[in-house]
């Protein structure tokens, strides 16, 4: 089966194409075009921009990725876009884009929930089938999220940031310390030549159960470091330790949740995404510890860890080489969640809540419809 994705959450305008096999799904074909020169004098993202881009930029993706590979839009079998959760106008253009080539094809449409292709994306770079369960970590700029994967549909959160994502508060210190946006490639290049033990910065959460995040403290005595010593912020090595212990922080806080998540889950996989991961100090430390923990570690390869389209293009593929009806609908959710809520934090009857809800979803929003020649269209 071959699929076709298109991804536009955000600031990345992304299309690949997928196919199946016995073993693995590979990519066959992809490219991303990135706004972050765009948007960068604004430090952050301008919805209505990335809105004009994606539009601009899709005609010009979509034939480029099948030229690639030779192959005619009659050789894909289905074509997937991200739903959510992200930018609404961003979301829509890639949606509307999907669907009308979906009906002009007479091919499915299938949507495809962001966070569960960044869940997807280590997989697809270590060429495996996803297998479950697994603890899942996304770190990304919107995004600081644990995971208890069971299977497809069937997530259960175990942590989640309670502020700033942990990209967010990257960006927002880099924002602080003068660097470009985004941020977190800046600061790791600064931290490389600093002392991470030169600050004691806060650790969020430190108690041992307790697998949610917060960056804003953090944040907060960054800036308390930066504003109390205005005579240091010229010294290079000054700015150098403040970058490195940030990071440490951060990385620190993440791997020994994620570590501990495995461990209260009961599974013997970690799988991690999200531009975080791009982290080589996390990518480290992720592996260290998971040696150490006799852990199995799946990281998403860098090109993978930011926003594309082979991590949606290839959930959409394995959902329906698994028989699985695509649960979500004809429309964009920019809040699409992973899961439904938990009452309690209670594990067990978070999970049954969560599996009821997304069956009664699946009938509310499943319908075929068909619009006309040529052959009948379905759109999910
Ligand atoms: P989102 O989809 O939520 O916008 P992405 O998955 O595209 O986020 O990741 C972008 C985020 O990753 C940004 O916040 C960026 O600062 C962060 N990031 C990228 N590279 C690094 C790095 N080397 N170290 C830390 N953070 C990084
Ligand atoms: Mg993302």
């Amino acid at each position: 089966m071959r699929v076709l994705g298109i991804e536009t959450s955000c600031d990345e305008t992304a299309v690949a194409l997928v196919e199946t096999n016995p073993w693995t799904t590979d990519v066959l074909a992809e490219v991303v075009s990135s706004q972050i020169e765009l948007h960068r004098p604004y430090g952050g993202v301008v919805p209505e921009m990335a809105t004009r881009e994606h539009l601009k930029n899709l005609p010009l993706l979509v034939p480029r990725v099948m030229k690639e590979v030779n192959l005619g839009l009659d050789a894909v079998d289905a074509i997937a876009a991200t739903e959510g959760p992200g930018l609404a106008s961003s979301l829509l253009i890639g949606h509307s884009y999907a669907r009308a080539m979906a009906v002009a094809l007479s091919k499915p449409m299938v949507g495809v929930n962001h966070l569960e292709g960044h869940l997807y994306s280590p997989f697809i770079a270590h060429r495996r089938a996803v297998e479950f369960p697994f603890v899942g970590l996304i770190a990304s700029g919107g995004h600081t999220l644990l995971v208890h994967a069971l299977g497809w549909d069937r997530y259960v959160k175990l942590g989640s940031t309670v502020d700033d994502a942990a990209g967010e508060a990257f960006d927002k210190v880099a924002k602080l310390l003068g660097l470009p946006y985004p941020g977190g490639p800046e600061i790791e290049k600064m931290a490389k030549q600093g002392n991470p033990e030169a600050f004691g910065l806060p650790r969020s959460f430190p108690e041992r159960d307790n697998l949610n995040f917060s960056f804003s403290g953090l944040k907060t005595a960054v800036r308390f470091f930066f504003e109390k010593s205005p005579q240091l912020r010229s010294d290079p090595a000054w700015v150098h330790d403040l970058c490195a212990s940030f990071q440490k922080a951060v990385v620190d806080v993440l791997v020994r949740k994620a570590v501990h998540a495995v461990s209260l889950a009961r599974v013997e996989r970690l799988v991690v995404s999200g531009g975080v991961l791009c982290n080589q100090a996390l990518r480290h430390e992720l592996e260290f510890a998971c040696y150490e923990g006799e852990i199995e570690l799946l990281l998403a390869e860098a090109e993978l860890c930011t926003d594309n389209a082979a991590m949606i293009a290839g959930t959409a593929a394995e959902k329906l080489e698994a028989g699985i009806e695509p649960y979500v609908g004809n429309d964009i959710d920019p809040n699409l969640d992973l899961f439904a809520p938990e009452p309690n934090g209670d594990f067990a009857r978070g999970l049954s809540t969560a599996i009821k809800l997304k069956n009664r979803q699946k009938k509310d929003v499943t319908q075929k419809e068909g619009v006309g020649a040529p052959g009948e269209i379905e759109i999910w």
